[in-house]
């Protein structure tokens, strides 16, 4: 098993161009996915917090609604942000190693294949998986055990393993007619559309009894299961709540 951190993407967006970086660590103490290889997908240029603040995190995020507003304070992120991801953390700390020079490039198929071989693979533990070019997540996925991925892209460039992410019940059914599988969040549990969405059971609301690598159900239509939906949570979730409430 490969055991070290590597960048397997330097480049450009697939979003707007900007340089951004992807780099997949191979140990990881989340709780909530269990053993999985995480990759961060970053701005290569500006540390996540200005990024968010600024709105550069455009490049990585796209359109996502819970990426906030920016702001024209001089600290902190961007305004109403609501992605439960903390860039206080593992964003930060990524970010800062690779200018460190700590991650070595995995460079070509066989190498970042390594990597993912027989493993849980989550794409884009922050930052959006469409950010990168297909070809890097088709080599890391090619021997893993399982995958999970989401995207707020309106294109979901691989359906077979990114579930789309939906914020509303209208987003839903609009992906669910084009086959696409979904991860949306909701306001709150009698929200979930019956016979067509399961609760994540590493929620609260379900108890906890999962992480991602026992559960695998986010893995696109690659799984042959219901889509998924999530009652909001993280730091921001009364805020996250009232937007999807607002926007439904
Ligand atoms: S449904 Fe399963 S794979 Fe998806 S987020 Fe929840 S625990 Fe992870």
């Amino acid at each position: 098993m490969v055991n070290k951190s590597y960048i397997i993407y330097d480049g450009p967006s697939q979003i707007d161009g900007s340089p951004i970086v992807a780099i997949a660590q191979v140990k990881s103490g989340n709780r909530k996915t269990g053993d999985m290889v995480q990759t961060w997908i970053l701005r290569s240029d500006v540390d996540p917090i200005t990024a968010s603040r600024t709105g550069a995190d455009s490049s990585i995020c796209g359109d996502c609604m819970h990426k906030g507003k920016p702001s024209n304070k001089a600290t902190g992120w961007a305004k109403d942000r609501t992605c439960y991801v903390n860039l206080l953390f593992a964003p930060n700390g990524v970010f800062k190693a690779y200018n460190r020079g700590v991650y070595e490039v995995a460079q070509g198929h066989d190498a970042i294949r390594a990597i993912g071989l027989l493993r849980g693979v989550r794409l884009g533990s922050y930052g959006d998986p469409c950010a990168v070019p297909n070809y890097i997540w088709e080599s890391l996925i090619s021997g893993a055990d399982f995958v999970t991925a989401y995207t707020h892209n309106p294109t979901n460039p691989m359906p077979q393993n990114i579930m789309t992410s939906a914020d509303t019940a209208t987003q839903a059914h609009s992906a669910w007619s084009r086959g696409e599988r979904t991860f949306r969040v909701i306001s709150s549990l009698d929200k979930l559309i019956k016979g067509r969405e399961v609760l994540c059971p590493a929620s609260d609301e379900a108890g906890n009894r999962a992480t991602c690598a026992s559960c695998k159900l986010c893995g696109g239509n690659s799984v042959k299961a219901k889509s998924v939906a999530i009652v909001a949570h993280g730091a921001s979730k009364r805020k996250a709540k009232q937007m999807i409430k607002e926007s439904v």
